[in-house]
């Protein structure tokens, strides 16, 4: 995977003015500098603008800088944000207070440049190889679409949001017919380009960021929709169906087709409290067993009750 090339964002968060010039001058060489002069506004740009890395004032009135850190380190969505206190507070204790509540480091004013830069680049560095192992850690190396892991994660979060709202939450099985087939007949190397063009296929038919299309294992696909009825889910699969069907891929030992088809099951629950997740699983799988048993290279779908 390459790395980013675009300069990582820096937050510079001070009250007084003659601090953020000083920062910001010798930072944006190297940086995209943001500024906030309050604990509140950087809360905003913060969730507004992700930055790579928080240079932190602690002594700014209403909301101090230990405070500010509290909340990014209990929001899930911005934990993973380096903060680096940088203040005129030199005590131990003060120091020991802003390294247990989650800041990567603590600089005492009056503050030496060359190390400020230093210490900026070293975190920064860090906190973008985490950004890539997070990234690889969800993605499936064949395809490039999330993997099962993701697809996990996914379904719990949108569980519980659908929980929340008294929402539909619809999940889409699909699995490629006669697959065995088709790796016999041309071999494993045209059977995972085919597994790469099924997956793009499919994610390609998607529009709305609360979806999302995974490999869930081997030649079967999971796609979860947030906020989706079982008629709009339907619809759905059979536009994936007829979009692999269209592609084309010729399959000789297929024995429904003459080219590659793709069987999928739907369901749709509005999951009530003690319901799990596995009872939405359960059902796409069940429908999607049934079609396979129907003739394959067709969709069927189903409520959860
Ligand atoms: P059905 O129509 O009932 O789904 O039959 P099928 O042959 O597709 O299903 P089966 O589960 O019997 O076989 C799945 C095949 O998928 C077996 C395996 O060789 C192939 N497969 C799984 N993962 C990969 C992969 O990463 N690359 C390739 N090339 N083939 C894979
Ligand atoms: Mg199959
Ligand atoms: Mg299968």
């Amino acid at each position: 995977m390459e790395m980013p090339h675009t300069p990582a964002t820096v937050l510079v968060v001070d009250d007084a003015p003659s601090n953020l010039t000083i920062l910001t001058e010798s930072l944006r060489s190297e940086f995209d500098v943001r500024i906030a002069t309050s604990g509140a506004e950087a809360l905003r740009l913060v969730c507004e603008v992700p930055p790579d890395l928080i240079l932190l004032d602690i002594l700014m009135p209403e909301m101090d800088g230990y405070e500010v850190c509290r909340r990014l380190k209990a929001t899930p969505s911005t934990r993973h944000i380096p903060v680096i206190f940088l203040t005129a507070k030199g005590d131990v204790a003060d120091e020991t207070l802003g390294l247990a509540i989650g800041a990567v480091d603590y600089i005492v004013k009056p503050v030496s440049i060359p190390i400020v830069q230093a210490r900026v680049r070293t975190h920064v560095e860090l906190k973008r190889r985490g950004d890539i192992l997070e990234t690889l850690s969800m993605r499936d190396g064949l395809t490039g679409i999330a993997n099962r892991r993701r697809f996990d994660d996914t379904l719990e979060r949108s569980w519980r949001q659908a929980l929340r709202h008294a929402s539909p939450l619809s999940l889409i099985m699909a699995d490629i017919d006669h697959f065995k087939a088709y790796n016999d007949t041309y071999g494993h190397m045209a059977g995972d380009e085919c597994l790469r063009s099924v997956a793009r296929t499919l994610a390609d038919t998607l529009k709305r960021p609360g979806d999302l299309a995974a490999r869930y294992g081997g030649e079967e696909f999971a796609i979860v929709l947030e906020d989706t009825t079982l008629a709009g889910a339907a619809h759905l699969a059979e536009d994936m169906r007829q979009a692999v069907f269209a592609l084309g891929m010729p399959h000789q030992g297929s024995g429904v087709s003459d080219v590659v088809t793709l069987t999928l099951g739907v369901a749709t629950a509005i999951p009530r409290p003690g319901q799990l997740p596995q009872s939405l699983l359960g059902m796409a799988d069940r429908k999607l067993y049934e079609a396979k048993m129907a003739g394959r290279n067709r969709v069927l779908a189903a409520t959860v009750l």
